[in-house]
């Protein structure tokens, strides 16, 4: 008879785990490093990959355990070189991950939850139900699958990280912790933290927990509106998180890490255009050193929401550079895929 175990996934074993596993088998301690070391730095999928392990290892892992892994499930190009990957996870659920090629840099913009339960209106992801928190190895995987295209199809190393993709990062905050914590390692993929963004709706508690761990990567808030009243009638958030709150996290942010704030803001025809809306986001540029990305809008539907004019635009670049802030206005990438910013939803 042939007995079954319950295998687990070897990459939820932190390198201690593992030690103590092979110590266990009457295995030395070290084989622990050469396992780990295939399983992140080398990305191994099957442990007969592991050569420098002798059968019978290999054979004891398999007994144990398994090596979950994504699959780049459909790839799709866009004109302007943006390439987006529908990643398929070991249950079969899928979330999209992004390449996105400029002169400079090559980015990868990754996934942090399935779906999204944050409900912002102008979001195509708020409209898939939350599933579940990615996995570490989940997240990790995708910058693996981006690294492996950008030396593949443009020659070049990946630079960027921005955990811009699907879900709210700071609501699957150690998930997402140790797997930044994997990129950056020696270990793994070796890649500067200060490379790295995360990008989050500006959930106050998450973001002093964040400085208080003094972490080195950088931070992005989705601000969108610098008045309570209209914040909250696009992002539901903000009905728990005040821009008050989120002032005095970001003050905190700052005093503990030093690393200036990066505001996504879209500017929407007659919701945020005028020029009380850009005062109130340059006050709220006072309150700790930081830079303006004004995003383009990527519409998801009928038109409930649009762009505004270049001139709204223009206003709200001159009053923030006048008053010496960096504002710089973002076209979208991808967008002839549904790969732009707040377009990702699984269509295809
Ligand atoms: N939940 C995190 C990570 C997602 S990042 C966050 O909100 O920051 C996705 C970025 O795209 C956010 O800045 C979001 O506000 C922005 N965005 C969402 N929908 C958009 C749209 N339709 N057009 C342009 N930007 C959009």
């Amino acid at each position: 008879m042939v007995e079954t175990v319950a295998r687990r996934d070897i990459r939820k074993l932190t390198l201690e785990e593992l030690k103590g596993f092979f110590v266990a088998h009457g295995d030395k301690a070290f084989r622990a490093q050469q396992v780990y070391e295939w399983l992140w730095k080398k990305s191994a999928k099957d442990f007969d990959q592991m050569t420098n392990l002798s059968l019978a290892t290999r054979e004891l892992l398999k007994n144990h355990f398994i090596i979950n892994h994504i699959q780049v499930d459909s790839m799709q190009r866009s004109a302007d070189g943006t390439i987006k990957n529908a990643v398929k996870l070991h249950d079969g659920l899928i979330v999209e991950s992004v390449l996105i090629p400029t002169e400079k840099r090559i980015t990868a913009c990754v996934s942090s939850q399935v779906g999204c339960s944050l409900a912002c209106r102008f979001c195509a992801t708020a409209r898939l139900k939350r599933m579940r928190n990615l996995n570490p190895d989940e997240i990790y995987d995708q910058v693996v699958a981006i690294k492996q295209q950008s030396e593949l199809f443009f020659g070049r190393p990946l630079t960027n990280i921005v955990f811009m993709g699907m879900g709210e990062p700071l609501l699957n905050y150690s998930n997402v912790l140790t797997a930044i914590e994997k990129i950056t390692s020696p270990k793994g993929l070796n890649m500067a933290s200060k490379r790295l963004t995360v990008s989050t709706v500006g959930i106050a508690k998450m973001i002093v927990k964040m400085a208080d761990e003094e972490v080195k990567f950088n931070l992005a808030v989705s601000l969108h509106s610098a008045l309570n009243q209209v914040r909250s009638s696009i992002m539901p958030i903000n009905d728990t998180n005040s821009l008050e709150e989120l002032g005095e996290a970001l003050k905190y942010w700052y005093k503990k890490t030093r690393k200036k704030v990066t505001y996504e803001y879209v500017v929407w025809k007659d919701i945020n255009d005028t020029e009380e809306h850009a005062q109130a986001l340059l006050k709220f540029c006072k309150i700790v050193p930081c830079k303006v990305n004004l995003i383009e809008y990527n519409p998801i539907d009928d038109g409930e929401f649009q762009q505004a004019s270049d001139e709204a635009l223009a206003m709200y670049m001159n009053l923030l550079e006048m008053n010496g802030i960096t504002t710089r206005i973002r076209k979208s990438r991808g967008k002839d895929i549904d790969a732009a910013c707040g377009q990702l939803a699984n269509k295809s």
